[in-house]
């Protein structure tokens, strides 16, 4: 009997009871806005930013409207103007290439490794032409954080982390995000904690801190903050940072609070799943999976596989296979774009010079997601499942070849 899969690839979790009736607490009082407290109240945004700095150990947290919203006002903060350019991943999703175009800035794409990692090489070779890097840990992958901030730090070019897929995870102990002068985080429905929309911004420094309170839309009252710099960081800034309205409400505020609560119980269930994941697909005939380095902490809610170098037909046909046995996978690699994007070449007003070895990684790029509702069990099933086609695909293309 061919097994099937029946389960959702996109059914996350429902809200904590604790965040369900704290969400209901706040609308019982109505007071939504995160600066609409009542004498002597300290509002659920403020208070969710105190601890989601104390999660990742930053001294400043600002939440906001979304990941996106934090990444344009990291770059904002930082002083990025239109025409500037900022480089970043050629292995990302549309949002992080979006938030450059936002602020009238130009990405410069740089190269992908089988690790699903940035090209350090690349990157070194490209270092001249930007001062800043918006760095996304793709599908959480991060790259070797140590040799990134060196390069860096050594030609002065500042470094924004999209964390997007990363939090909850760290390079050699330091959680994503800290290594950079801005840490981007999303909120949203399909990442580690979910309050619809929603994103966070951590950094030390209390100029770009006081910078993005301002740019949120904080109406002169960042006092009412937690996780803000002291007043002294606004004296300057205050009278020449626009307002650009993107703030966290109390409502999302309250869903997420219990959620950072029980971060770190929540990674530590997506990467069961994915051990098993890894463990049913391991040594699949034609299938490279991505080598995770032991300074990597992961957080395992997707994963991915390279079927390199394989006819784009051979590729279609594993995915309409494993679809035909309830297995969703998606070909980042596809030609046109669908669903998510994540070839820098389907970003058209971007300018982007060909990247032959990139083109060569991104072409063979299949990923899944695992959702907390799936069990150990199904991680088995589907592992099989996969590892079943990919086998019958790849030995029939071999077969071709000889
Ligand atoms: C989701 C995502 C973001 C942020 O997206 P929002 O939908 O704006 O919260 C940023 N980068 C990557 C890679 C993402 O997948």
């Amino acid at each position: 009997m061919t097994e099937r899969f029946t389960g959702s690839f996109t059914q996350q979790e429902p809200i904590p009871e604790a965040g369900i009736d704290a969400a209901l607490a706040v609308l019982r009082h109505g007071r939504l806005h995160r600066y609409n407290t009542a004498a002597g109240e300290i509002s659920e945004t403020a208070l969710l930013e105190q601890e989601f700095a104390a999660t990742v150990g930053s001294r400043y947290c600002l939440a906001v409207a979304s990941g996106g919203y934090a990444m344009t006002t990291a770059l904002r903060a930082l002083g990025v103007k239109p025409g500037d350019r900022v480089l970043s991943n050629a292995f990302t999703l549309a949002p992080v290439p979006g938030a450059i175009a936002a602020v009238g800035a130009e990405p410069v794409f740089v190269g992908v490794t089988e690790d699903l990692t940035i090209d350090l090489d690349d990157l070194a070779a490209k270092a001249g032409r930007a001062e800043v890097l918006l760095l996304s840990h793709m599908r959480g992958h991060i790259c070797d954080m140590d040799a990134l901030m060196a390069l860096c730090n050594a030609v002065g070019i500042r470094v924004i982390e999209d964390c997007a897929h990363t939090m909850g995870a760290a390079w050699n102990g330091v959680p994503s995000g800290r290594f950079g002068a801005v840490g981007c985080y999303s909120c949203q429905t399909y990442k580690h904690v979910n309050s619809g929309e929603g994103g966070f911004l951590v950094t030390d420094d209390a100029d770009l801190a006081a910078r993005a309170v301002m740019l949120s839309g904080s109406y002169m009252l960042y006092e009412r903050h937690l996780a803000a710099p002291p007043r002294e960081a606004f004296e300057q800034i205050r009278y020449e940072t626009p307002n650009i309205s993107g703030r966290m409400d109390n409502l999302r505020a309250a869903i997420l609070r219990p959620q950072v609560a029980d971060l770190a119980a929540q990674c530590a269930r997506w990467n069961d799943r994915y051990r098993r994941l890894e463990a049913g697909l391991r040594d699949t005939p034609g299938m490279r999976l991505t080598h995770r380095p032991q300074a990597e902490t992961i957080v395992g809610s997707s994963i991915q596989f390279l079927l390199l170098d394989w006819a784009p037909e051979d590729v279609r046909a594993v995915i309409a296979r494993c679809a035909a046995r309830g297995v969703e996978l998606k070909w980042f690699g596809a030609a046109e774009p669908v669903g998510f994007t994540s070839r820098y070449d389907s970003w058209r007003y971007a300018p982007a010079s060909s990247m032959p070895a990139s083109d060569r990684i991104l072409a063979g790029v299949v990923d899944m997601r695992v959702p907390l509702t799936f069990s150990l069990e199904d991680c088995d099933l589907i592992a099989r499942i996969i590892r079943a086609e990919v086998s019958a695909v790849y030995q029939g293309q071999t077969a071709a070849a000889e």
